[in-house]
């Protein structure tokens, strides 16, 4: 195969599909390299999928796609053993046309999403892996394949092959990631019958819940778990950055089965089938982990850029949102017959300009922040449900009585300070 094209994009995520849709559409030749046997069937997500960015490349998505169900609420659950302090946000205007987010599974829409991409001229070849950038005069040219035919051409290649990023790695774009920027997510999906999801979550006909697990989720280690309702199936998943697993000499599927098991979710899975285990790294280093994501004839989006806001578990928008950008950096590229670092480093300056970019900057210390003091995730959450189960408890002591006690029990005026610090600390990183 040793056809040129005007662009290669390696990987059919959410970042690739977006980049080659938004190219076909506009009439550039696009070559889409997916390893997996189909779109979707490498990918791991919750997830959740957010309606504008996917509108932002395909307008009225949800009218067709393979969507499980419209999010009506969402639910923070703040774990002890025993315990959970539980808040939220239920409104029915998110269970009405626009929407807002989705609950998805990958290998369906996946599959769909790029298949809207060959509808418009993209050229798909699963089951194809790329090896490394083809690079000649310090200009990558193509990429190298498994095929036995395999070096492929193009003016420019899109690197869209998610949180590892071989290829990105192969150029220098990024060195190995340290176990602090990386978290390894495990999940599960679990088929339950619909009707009894929707009494379960206290939802109407074909309605969506996320449920946010903090706390004893991830046995204190800074990390979230999650909840899903997919249409007849949950998707329960734990992930902690990759430091804490070792720090805690805890292996991954032991958290996932801790959280199963766990009396404040247990009776949510209760008679259902577990159908799939799925288990995938998360880049969550931030701003400070982006590696470079221009060269002469290679831009780097999605997940291979680290473009993931933790503090939000949003990925996919930040992917699907670089991809389009990417795509319009090399639509304006290809008209000036100009494939340079410094044309395609317009890709980074609206990437930085956008929410992308912004978030990234807004949440730059945070996951270091939480990382270096664990006493948020061990101590302060633990402290607020003995504080609400000494509250609500009805006794006979008063009110005052008991403010006062919680007040004691928090420690002396050291220690006071120290979570008041503490508080302070945390406001600032995510302010
Ligand atoms: P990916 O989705 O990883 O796609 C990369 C593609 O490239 C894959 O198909 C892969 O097979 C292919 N590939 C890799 N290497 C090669 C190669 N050498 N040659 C050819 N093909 C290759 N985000 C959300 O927005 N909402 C959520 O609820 C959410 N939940 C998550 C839950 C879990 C457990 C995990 C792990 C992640 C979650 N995320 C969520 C993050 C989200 O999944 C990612 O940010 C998003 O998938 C990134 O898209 P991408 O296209 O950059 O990469």
């Amino acid at each position: 195969m040793s056809e040129k094209f005007d662009c290669i994009v390696v990987g059919a995520g959410p970042a690739g599909i977006a980049c080659a849709y938004e190219l076909a559409k506009a009439g550039v030749n696009v070559l889409l390299l997916e390893r997996g046997e189909y779109p979707g069937s490498k990918n791991v997500m919750g997830g959740v999928l957010y309606r504008k960015m996917m509108e932002d490349v395909i307008p009225g998505f949800y009218k067709e796609a393979p969507l499980e169900r419209p999010i009506v609420e969402q639910r923070f659950m703040m774990l002890d053993k025993e315990s959970a302090v539980t808040f939220g946000y239920k409104g029915m205007e998110w269970g009405r046309e626009p929407y807002n987010n989705f609950t998805v599974l990958r290998a369906k829409f996946d599959q769909w999403f790029a298949q809207k991409a060959v509808d418009h001229g993209a050229l798909l070849i699963n089951e194809t892996v790329a090896l490394e950038c083809i690079v000649e005069d310090g200009r990558v040219i193509g990429v190298r394949t498994d095929r036995p035919d395999g070096d492929i051409y193009a003016d420019v290649v899109v690197l869209a092959d998610g949180v590892n990023s071989l290829l990105a790695k192969s150029l220098g774009f990024h060195k190995e990631f340290r176990p602090d920027e990386v978290a390894l997510a495990t999940m599960e999906i679990i088929k339950l019958d619909r009707k009894v999801i929707e009494d379960r979550f206290n939802l109407e006909e074909g309605q969506g819940c996320t449920i946010e697990l903090f706390g004893d989720a991830t046995k204190g280690i800074l990390g979230t778990g999650f909840l899903y309702t997919n249409k007849d199936t949950l998707s329960i998943g734990v992930g902690t950055l990759l430091s804490g697993l070792i720090k805690h000499k805890i292996k991954p599927y032991e958290l996932l089965e801790y959280v199963k098991q766990h009396p404040m979710i247990r009776p949510y899975l209760q008679g259902g089938e577990p159908q799939e285990y799925l288990a995938h790294l998360i880049p969550e280093g931030g701003y400070y982990s982006m590696p470079k994501v221009v060269g002469n004839g290679v831009l780097v989006v999605g997940d291979a850029a680290q473009l993931v806001n933790a503090i939000h578990r949003e990925g996919s928008n930040m992917a699907m949102t670089s991809g389009r950008l990417a795509a319009e950096t090399i639509v304006m590229a290809k008209q000036a017959g100009n494939f340079s670092e410094e044309m395609l480093d317009h890709y980074r300056q609206r990437l930085m300009e956008s929410f992308v970019g912004e978030d990234l900057k807004k949440y730059k210390d945070s996951t270091h922040h939480f990382d270096k003091f664990p006493q948020y995730f061990e101590e302060y959450i633990p402290m607020m449900n003995r504080a609400a189960s000494q509250m609500f408890t009805v006794d006979g002591t008063s009110k005052r009585e008991k403010q006062k006690k919680i007040w004691r029990d928090i420690g002396t005026v050291k220690q006071k300070l120290k979570i008041a610090r503490d508080m302070y600390r945390a406001w600032k990183v995510i302010k």
